[in-house]
């Protein structure tokens, strides 16, 4: 069980591929959005904001190539790991996939499984709480499987908002966020939520994490763990 289901943007022009693929990721505990050509990919990266994209070389219109060039540009988008599809196997075409910003490349035909291991593993070095890895800081300690979090030995109970608040700021220590990033990070682009809810809830955090405060308000900018 994941705690915080990343969103996976997969980008496949051929409709049997783009269902088995997404039918998995489904089955795996990810939430799935699907493009089907350059030009809607590009407008799911902003309304999905998608943790990793499932990109396919070979598309209709703007190439995966030139879309991956493109979001590894911007720096909006260039954290997102980009793991590349490609119908070409040669090592040439690998070294192309790679030196464009993609994370990782997998060549068709590949084992559901084996690109099922490869989003697990991405997701593992990115977004590290989604796929159960427990974190620790200082004297903190965040279980996602059991969600139960510790501080110095003893239990804290959070809320499910502050939980996954604490796991944000966990993943990416130091990391300041604006309260529009956490808004899409922890309620999801979907939901109409007032900045001011942010704040609410960060005092809910402080409180319930007790002892020293280990949330540092950045004035004009957010907050960070750290
Ligand atoms: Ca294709």
């Amino acid at each position: 069980m994941v705690a915080v289901s990343p969103t996976i943007l997969l980008v496949e022009d051929e409709p049997a591929q783009r269902e088995i693929l997404s039918y998995n990721l489904t089955a795996e505990g990810y939430r799935v959005a699907t493009a089907a050509d350059g030009d809607e990919a590009l407008v799911q990266v902003d309304e999905a904001a998608p943790d990793l994209i499932l990109l396919d070389w070979m598309l209709p219109g703007v190439s995966g190539i030139e879309i991956c060039r493109r979001l590894k540009l911007r720096s909006e988008t260039r954290a997102i790991p980009i793991i590349m599809i490609s119908a070409r196997s040669e090592e040439v075409d690998r070294v192309r996939g790679l030196e464009t910003g993609a994370d990782d490349y997998v060549s068709k035909p590949y084992s559901v499984i084996e690109l099922l291991a490869r989003v697990r593993a991405m997701l593992r070095r990115t977004r590290p709480a989604t796929v159960g890895v427990v974190l620790e800081w200082a004297d903190i300690r965040l279980d996602p499987e059991t969600h139960r979090v510790h501080r110095a030995g003893g239990e804290v109970h959070l809320g499910p908002t502050e939980f996954r608040l604490l796991s944000t700021f966990m993943e990416k220590p130091g990391r300041v966020w604006s309260r529009e990033q956490l808004l899409d990070r922890v309620w999801g682009r979907d939901i109409y939520v007032d900045t001011r809810t942010v704040d609410v809830h960060i005092g809910r955090l402080r409180k319930a994490l007790g002892g020293q405060d280990v949330l540092r308000t950045v004035r004009g900018a957010g907050y960070a763990l750290g």
